[in-house]
């Protein structure tokens, strides 16, 4: 059921647990704000673990829970604990902006987390709160000192890159994986709708990297899993790496092995594709596990080879980033 008509299968399973976010980066959230789709028809918990209960009796190993900022979701340490408890799960991560973890790592760790990325685009506390209209850099510098005392190894940290934003730190967020076990993690900035997204705001792959080597002595190239989305560096001496996710200059679809649940219960087969279908509507007219298995196995054979292309994807409607989680 998780195998496309490329013989490539997915073991990787994104799950938004919220639309809603309380910061509003310009990169993710349009100017206007978003059309949030009502409570009731949102997931439940319920839901939320019988779907990945599916996906993992079927092969997924490792879900990631995404938003919107997933920690806005009240139950989600319930969901943590019982999807964490899901046989054959290997690796449960979240993707978070930081701003209310530190507190709340401990709970969450308890709970089976075990893999954790933290946003974090900029360095410079005003900066940040240009881009995410709101304050809370510290908190979540925070957050990523928590991670690294709690024992998360690597805590990484994503960075979009901008370019005329943040592209003139890159070095001193390679500094940042000197001292710590920290795997930096530069994004290529990607079009979403709504995000405003220009090629001359995009930092090619090749210029951050050359950025890095004239800055840097040393910069060995890691050995990468065929499903990595990300280029992965070591600088010799230090403690932490250093990763590119090319998405846009150099994508890495053929080793695709990703799909997302959305909040609203769409299954999403790629970040780039606009073709959802509904498991939720499904489930609520008392759909059995085969057939769920059926329209989820349709969808996965659909899937594209690769993405349009970044102009391409530029023109097609999709969905905001926030609905998506990246
Ligand atoms: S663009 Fe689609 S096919 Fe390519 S890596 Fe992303 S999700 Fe996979």
């Amino acid at each position: 059921m998780l195998t496309d008509s490329f013989g490539r299968l997915h073991t990787y399973l994104r799950i938004s647990l919220t639309e809603r976010c309380n910061l509003r980066c310009h990169y993710c959230m349009p100017d206007e704000g978003v059309k949030l789709t009502p409570s009731p028809l949102l997931l439940s918990q319920n839901e939320i673990v019988r779907l990945a209960n599916l996906f993992v009796s079927s092969g997924v190993d490792k879900i990631r829970l995404t938003g919107g900022e997933p920690t806005i979701r009240k139950d989600i340490e319930d969901i943590c604990l019982q999807l964490s408890n899901l046989k054959g799960l290997k690796t449960l991560a979240m993707t978070t902006n930081g701003i209310t973890l530190a507190k709340r790592l401990p709970k969450f760790k308890e709970c089976g987390l075990n893999l954790l990325n933290i946003s974090l685009d900029t360095l410079v506390p005003a900066k940040f709160e240009f881009l995410t209209r709101r304050k809370g850099h510290g908190r979540v510098m925070e957050s990523i000192n928590a991670a690294i005392d709690l024992g998360y190894n690597p805590v990484k940290v994503n960075c979009v890159v901008m370019r005329g934003f943040n592209d003139n730190e890159i070095c001193d967020f390679v500094e940042l994986s000197r001292e710590k076990p920290i795997n930096v993690r530069f994004i290529e900035f990607m079009p979403f709708d709504g995000n405003v997204w220009n090629v001359k705001k995009l930092v090619p792959y090749k210029d951050m990297l050359e950025t890095v080597v004239n800055q840097f002595k040393n910069v060995n190239r890691l050995q990468d899993h065929p499903t990595d989305t990300a280029k992965n560096f070591r600088i010799e001496g230090y403690c932490g790496t250093v990763s590119f996710i090319t998405s846009m200059t150099e994508h890495f679809c053929a080793g695709c092995n990703r799909l997302r649940l959305l909040a609203d219960g769409n299954f999403k087969v790629c970040l780039f594709g606009p073709s959802e279908v509904s498991l939720r509507d499904p489930i609520r007219s008392g759909a059995g596990d085969d057939e769920l298995k059926e329209i989820i196995g349709a969808a996965v054979k659909k899937k594209k080879a690769a993405h349009a292309g970044m102009f391409d994807i530029a023109k097609t409607t999709n969905r905001p980033m926030i609905h998506i989680g990246g």
